[in-house]
C-alpha cells in the first residue's frame, strides 16, 4: 500500500491528459445502444476494441459476453477492476439527445458509465506503464441485473484462466448530488434471494367451492401472513425486506383454478437472518397449505441469489483515504449499507479482499429543484437507478476514472 499523497499525485499525472471528450462520446454511444443481460455483444466488442488498442491481451466470450483484458507489467500484485455492462427492460423517458435508440431497453442503472470509467482507467494505466509494476486485469461483466453474470464468469473459469486477483475493485453510480464518493467498511450491500412458490389446490366450478380447495384464497393468506414475518421475526436493529412481486392464478371468473404461483424477493444483511427468513417463508407457505387442506404439499424453490457484499474493512479504509486525497476530503462520505444487491463480490475468490464504493451523479440543477429539506428528503425525489428518468451528470466521468486509477495504483506502486 502506497502513501495516499503519492498515489494522488501519480493519479493526477496519469489522468491529466485524458481525452475527456472522446470518453464522453464513447459513453453516449453505449447509452444509445443498450443491451440486455447476456446480450451485451456490441458493448463487449466496443470495450474489447479499446482495451486491445491500449495494449491489453483481450479475451472475449468469457461467460457468453464477458470481456477480460490483461496487462502484465512486471512483478507485483494482481489487481482486478470490474464494470458490469448490461442494460434494463425500461423505456427511457429522459428526452436526452443521446437517449436509447432501442425501444423498451435503457441503461437505467448506469452500467454504460461503469464501462466508460473502466475504459478511461485502463487506458490511463496502460499509458504510464513505467510508473507502476504488477498485473492489471480489467473485467467487463455481463448480466449483473438478471442472470448472475459474475457467477457465470467464475463458473467459466476466470480465476483459473487469468491471473488470480490479490484484490478486486468495483464502483457503482448512485443518486445524490454529483461529485461524492461513498465508502462503507464491512457490509455495503444486502443479499438477495428470489423464491418461487406454487400452491396446489383442487380446481373446480366457481359455483361449487365445497368441491374444491381454492388456491387463490390459500395464496392470499400466504401473502398476508408473510407481511408479519419481517415485523415479528426480525430484531429491530436488523434490516430485511420481503416482497411478493408476482401473484398468478386462474383463467376465468367462474373457474376455481388448481394452483396459484407467487414470486418473492428477500433482502437480508446477515447469514443468520437470511436462513431464519428462508425457513419462515417455507413454514408459512406449508402451514397455510396444511390449514387449507391442499391435497399436495406446496413447492418452495429458492433460486440462486446474490450474497452480501462485505468490503474488507482495512482495504476500504485505505482506499477511502486515497480517494480523500485524490478528490478532496469533503467529497468522501459513508452512506452506510443499502438494501440493493450485487454479484460483484463473487469475482473475488474466497478470502481475497475487495472494495466496492458508490459515486453520486445527480446533476446539480436536478438536485436543487428536487423537493425536500435535507439530503434523505431530496434523495427520495431525484431519479434513482432503474428509473426511466435516470441520467447521470457527465461531470462525474473524470472523477470516476480517478477513483479506479488511484485504487489500482495504491496496490501497484
Ligand atoms: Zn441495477
Ligand atoms: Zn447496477
Amino acid at each position: 500500500m502506497s502513501e495516499p499523497a503519492v498515489v494522488a499525485r501519480l493519479t493526477e499525472d496519469l489522468t491529466a491528459g485524458m481525452k475527456t471528450g472522446d470518453l464522453e462520446d464513447f459513453y453516449r454511444d453505449l447509452h444509445r445502444h443498450p443491451e440486455l443481460s447476456f446480450q451485451e455483444h456490441r458493448t463487449a466488442a466496443r470495450l474489447a476494441g479499446r482495451l486491445r488498442a491500449a495494449g491489453y491481451e483481450v479475451t472475449e466470450g468469457a461467460a457468453r459476453t464477458g470481456v477480460v483484458g490483461v496487462l502484465a507489467n512486471g512483478d507485483g500484485p494482481v489487481v482486478w477492476l470490474r464494470a458490469d455492462m448490461d442494460a434494463l427492460p425500461v423505456r427511457e423517458a429522459t428526452g436526452l439527445d443521446h437517449a436509447s435508440t432501442v425501444d423498451g431497453v435503457m441503461h437505467a442503472c448506469g452500467h454504460d458509465l461503469h464501462v466508460t470509467w473502466l475504459v478511461g482507467a485502463a487506458e490511463a494505466l496502460a499509458g504510464a506503464r513505467e510508473t507502476w509494476s504488477g498485473t492489471l486485469v480489467v473485467v467487463g461483466q455481463p448480466a449483473e441485473e438478471d442472470g448472475g453474470g459474475a457467477g457465470a464468469m467464475v463458473a467459466a473459469g476466470v480465476h483459473e484462466r487469468f491471473p488470480r486477483p490479490d484484490v478486486v475493485f468495483g464502483q457503482h453510480v448512485a443518486p445524490g448530488l454529483a461529485g461524492f464518493t461513498s465508502h462503507t467498511s464491512g457490509l455495503v450491500m444486502s443479499a438477495s434471494d428470489d423464491i418461487d412458490v406454487v400452491v396446489h389446490g383442487v380446481g373446480g366450478h366457481g359455483s361449487r367451492p365445497e368441491s374444491t380447495v381454492d388456491p387463490v384464497v390459500t395464496a392470499a393468506y400466504v401473502v398476508t401472513r408473510l407481511q408479519s414475518v419481517i415485523s415479528r421475526e426480525v430484531a429491530a436493529k436488523e434490516a430485511a425486506v420481503l416482497t411478493v412481486g408476482q401473484f398468478h392464478a386462474g383463467t376465468k371468473n367462474n373457474v376455481i383454478p388448481a394452483e396459484a404461483r407467487l414470486a418473492l424477493n428477500l433482502r437480508t444483511q446477515s447469514t443468520q437472518t437470511r436462513e431464519r427468513l428462508l425457513a419462515a417463508v417455507r413454514r408459512v407457505v406449508e402451514g397455510e397449505c396444511l390449514a387449507a387442506g391442499c391435497p399436495v404439499p406446496p413447492e418452495v424453490t429458492v433460486l440462486p441469489g446474490y450474497p452480501n457484499t462485505v468490503n474488507d474493512t482495512a482495504l476500504d479504509r485505505e482506499i477511502a483515504a486515497v480517494h480523500r486525497e485524490v478528490l478532496g476530503a469533503e467529497t468522501v462520505l459513508d452512506f452506510g449499507p443499502v438494501m440493493g444487491s450485487e454479484d460483484f463480490s463473487l469475482l473475488a475468490p474466497q478470502g481475497v479482499p475487495y472494495d466496492y464504493w458508490f459515486v453520486t451523479s445527480t446533476p446539480a440543477d436536478v438536485w436543487e429543484a428536487a423537493p425536500g429539506e435535507d439530503l434523505p428528503g431530496k434523495l427520495d425525489n431525484v431519479p434513482s437507478n432503474h428509473s426511466p428518468l435516470f441520467a447521470p451528470d457527465l461531470s462525474v466521468l473524470v472523477p470516476g476514472v480517478r477513483t479506479l486509477v488511484s485504487a489500482a495504483l495504491s496496490r501497484l506502486t
